[in-house]
């Protein structure tokens, strides 16, 4: 049996991994699951899944379900988190947004826990950290991200010298079919409809403005210690090429399959193994597959990602702490659409970069970026 805990299990991803788990009883144990202020989910999940151990954000929420589930330890606040981290578990999915997540991360690293990794603030902000940690302390990081899964597949055998390049693939977002001077006038209602995948918010306002796949560049570069340019995008609507490798022969990898992220959840659950699962892709249902070159300047914002990291050192923690911040306006009604590019960009012009910075000097940035334009 493997033991896992969840970070983040009220979201999305969290949501899925629970059910992913329920599928496999037989396979894995759930140790422990964070949430944040969603208790209504929270009670929902502990109606059908009896953790060891949960985190809350707020001390107020504890209380009130201590009494309520006396079975279960309860933990809240950023030392709720840490003991998630701390906790005996084999592997951990970090499913929390954005870079709260950073801290226990390296924490759990530190435990000796594997990662599973959904999380992708935390390798944009600190991805050289993060991973010299799991050198160190010799854990693995398996990626959730479905792009990041499926080179993660297509490299099982490869020799990491014979890689061409990465080929990420992009749906394009809700927006995909609207021009730059179209932007102007786009709702928060009409961002939140993406077109193939049912996500967060945050992620999903990422993937209209194409910082997703900027935050997915950065994050493959961790995970896969390319160059910059050994990593491309490529606008395909579909989404059933969830990515692709070329290798030094010209031949090229891709792993298929539907718009569902238990795929990619059990596969970092079950790695090195594969188990069975529901939702077949009917290949037969293919009638065409479509690709477009990726457009910088209609996708700016993928531009900025990849000048973030080409910068290096503090310059793509600004960067995500500055969309986190401008993101979370746009969900408020407080700015434009267009606004979240805007912030970002300048937010990365006043930076003066500090390069190889440690984790006090990130949390510094993070914060900083996140709080200093209310
Ligand atoms: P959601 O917004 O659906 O869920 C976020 C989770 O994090 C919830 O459990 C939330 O708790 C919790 N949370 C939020 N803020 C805090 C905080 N300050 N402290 C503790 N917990 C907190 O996000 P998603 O599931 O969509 O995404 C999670 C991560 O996975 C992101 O990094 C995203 O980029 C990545 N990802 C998501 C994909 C998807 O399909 N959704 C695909 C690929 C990557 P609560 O709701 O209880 O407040
Ligand atoms: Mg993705």
């Amino acid at each position: 049996m493997k033991r896992i805990s969840i970070m983040g299990a009220t979201g999305s991803i969290g949501t899925q991994a629970i059910d992913v788990l329920k599928d496999n009883r037989d396979q894995f144990k759930l140790v422990s699951l964070s949430a944040g202020r969603n208790m209504d989910k929270l009670r929902e999940i502990l109606k059908t899944v009896e953790p060891e151990m949960v985190s809350v954000m707020d001390d107020g929420d504890r209380k009130a379900l201590a009494s309520e589930f006396p079975a279960i330890t309860f933990v809240s606040g950023e030392s709720g988190l840490d003991a998630i981290a701390a906790d005996d578990s084999d592997m951990l999915l970090t499913a929390v947004m954005g870079s709260v997540g950073l801290a226990p991360t390296l924490k759990a690293i530190e435990n000796g826990k594997d990662i599973a990794l959904a999380n992708k603030e935390t390798l944009v902000a600190a991805g050289g950290l993060v991973m010299n940690a799991a050198k160190k302390n010799n854990v693995n990081i398996i990626p959730v991200d479905s792009e990041h899964s499926a080179i993660f597949q297509c490299l099982r055998g490869e020799r990491h010298s014979e890689i061409k390049q990465l080929i990420i693939t992009a749906s394009g977002g809700s927006f995909r079919d609207l021009s730059r001077a179209e932007l102007d006038n786009v709702t928060l209602a009409d961002a939140l409809n993406h077109p193939n995948w049912a996500m967060g918010r945050k992620i999903t306002i990422d993937s209209a403005t194409m910082m997703n796949k900027g935050l997915e560049v950065i994050e493959a570069k961790w995970l896969f210690d390319l160059e910059t340019d050994q990593i491309t995008t490529l606008l395909h609507k579909e989404s059933t090429i969830h990515s692709m490798v070329e290798f030094v022969d010209n031949s090229i990898i891709a792993q298929l399959g539907n718009s569902d992220m238990k795929l990619p959840i059990q596969f970092a659950f079950s790695h090195p193994d594969r188990l069975p699962m529901d939702n077949p892709l009917d290949i037969n249902a293919l009638s065409q597959l479509n690709f477009k070159p990726m457009d910088f300047e209609r996708f700016k914002m993928l531009e900025l990602a990849y000048e973030a990291l080409k910068i290096g050192g503090t310059m793509p923690a600004v960067m995500n702490a500055a969309n986190e911040y401008a993101v979370d306006r746009f969900l408020k009604g407080e700015i434009s659409f267009l606004d979240i590019e805007k912030i970002v960009e300048l937010r990365m012009e006043e930076h003066e970069v500090i390069g190889e910075p440690d984790l006090e000097t990130i949390l510094h940035y993070d914060k900083l970026f996140k709080s200093n334009m209310r």
